[in-house]
């Protein structure tokens, strides 16, 4: 082991006992380029993050720009910085009416835990519900309602009154009610290895929120930003969240999250008591540039579009007697093998041919495919063959 990797495992708190350790000296669109100068395709985009690419020259440049204005100057919300407002005014301009106003935080469970929040100070109500499978982040709030308990067990107490309501299961609705403040959902899930529910029950779970004045807190954290084929994927079912929230590719690479909401209840949050919500670096100003021009170049490059394309042509290719089934639609994918093991074994065959790919937390017995929303025709392909060699050799 070199110095490097030493002094990784000896003084960086580590989060998992097998990390993958590659030790990236460079990035660029799809491809990750290791110390030893070996490249690696990669099939995981900093787990859907990385939509524009790794480095796009449109995200380089504004970085590169706003650090020759300002860095911080003040904690969010007291002076009127651009970025920030040019961003939110981006943002509210691509959602539905009553999505006009952007909280920006740092992280995606910051997100969560802001939105749980401001569902109770809507709607004077404290029940809770989230969804078995679900994943919400790793803070105490976003576990509560977070559908997996050994990410849980060890947390308690965590919040009271909260229920947990199964995708598709029509019987589970009743459970939202009138002591119903949200319903938090990930409109397609995605640590639970990329489960999309039916476009009916999408449906009738919004009927439900509707008749008993639940707000409906979509966590498009992963979804979001082109990754499904559309730019958020609540647009695929047709219902309207009353919020939403944001992280992951939001900021273009750089560490970010939002919740979005009307203006009118966004506006509660400065009083009784005033500031509601505050962090100190929520909307810095660097993920907001970085976010305003990746948001740019996904919609003009239409990568939502390139994302169903070669989602498509990533579930043609993947056939083979080993593959149970890819889930999942544009480049949210989940090639299920059925297989803890074997799903180790290809994914460290896959790491041996270049080709980087990761598993899911709550899902063992599949990998994940979620790589940059620019990936090519050939890069698939390439990919592709890399799975089916590392599946034919996993023995
Ligand atoms: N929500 C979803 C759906 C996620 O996938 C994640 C992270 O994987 C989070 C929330 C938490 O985001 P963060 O890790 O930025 O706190």
């Amino acid at each position: 082991m070199d110095a490097l990797h030493s002094s990784f495992f000896d003084h960086l708190a580590q989060t998992s006992p097998d990390p993958i350790a590659l030790d990236i000296v460079h990035a660029e669109g799809s491809w990750l380029t290791a110390r030893d100068g070996k490249r690696y395709l990669d099939l995981v985009a900093g787990l859907a993050v990385n939509n524009t690419g790794h480095r796009h020259p449109k995200v380089v440049e504004a970085i590169k720009a706003q650090c020759d204005r300002y860095l911080h100057v003040i904690p969010y919300g007291e002076f009127v910085q651009e970025p920030q407002v040019r961003f939110a005014e981006r943002l509210t301009g691509l959602l539905p009416a009553g999505l006009d106003s952007v909280y920006f935080v740092n992280s995606g469970t910051e997100a969560i835990e802001a939105a749980l929040k401001l569902a109770k100070r809507i709607t004077g109500r404290t029940g809770l519900v989230g969804c078995h499978k679900s994943y919400h982040g790793s803070t105490h709030g976003s576990l509560s309602i977070t559908g997996n308990e050994a990410k849980k067990y060890r947390n308690r107490p965590l919040l009271p009154d909260v229920r947990f309501i199964t995708f598709n299961a029509s019987e589970d609705l009743s459970l939202i009610t009138e002591d119903t403040a949200a319903v938090v959902v990930e409109p397609i899930q995605g640590d639970a290895g990329v489960r999309v529910p039916s476009a009916d029950w999408m449906s009738a779970l919004g009927t439900q929120c509707k008749r008993t004045g639940a707000l409906l807190v979509f966590d498009e954290v992963q979804t979001g930003f082109g990754r499904t084929g559309t730019l958020f994927a609540f647009e695929r079912f047709g219902v309207v969240p009353d919020i939403l929230v944001l992280g992951k590719a939001l900021g273009g690479g750089l560490p970010m999250g939002a919740f979005v909401a009307s203006r009118e209840q966004m506006q509660l949050l400065t009083r009784d008591p005033v500031l509601g919500h505050i962090t100190t670096f929520g909307g810095h100003p660097l993920p907001c540039v970085a976010g305003s021009a990746a948001l740019e170049v996904l919609v003009h490059d239409d990568l939502t579009a390139n994302a169903l394309r070669m989602g498509a042509l990533f579930k043609e290719l993947l056939v083979h007697p080993r593959i149970q089934e890819v889930r999942g639609e544009g480049l949210m994918l989940a090639v299920e093998l059925g297989n803890t093991d074997l799903v180790r074994r290809v994914v460290r065959g896959c790491l041996e041919k270049g080709v980087l790919g990761f598993w899911f937390l709550s899902c063992p017995t599949a990998f994940r495919i979620a790589p940059p929303l620019v990936i090519r025709e050939e890069e698939v392909r390439l990919a592709c063959a890399a799975i089916q060699d590392a599946l034919e050799t996993a023995d």
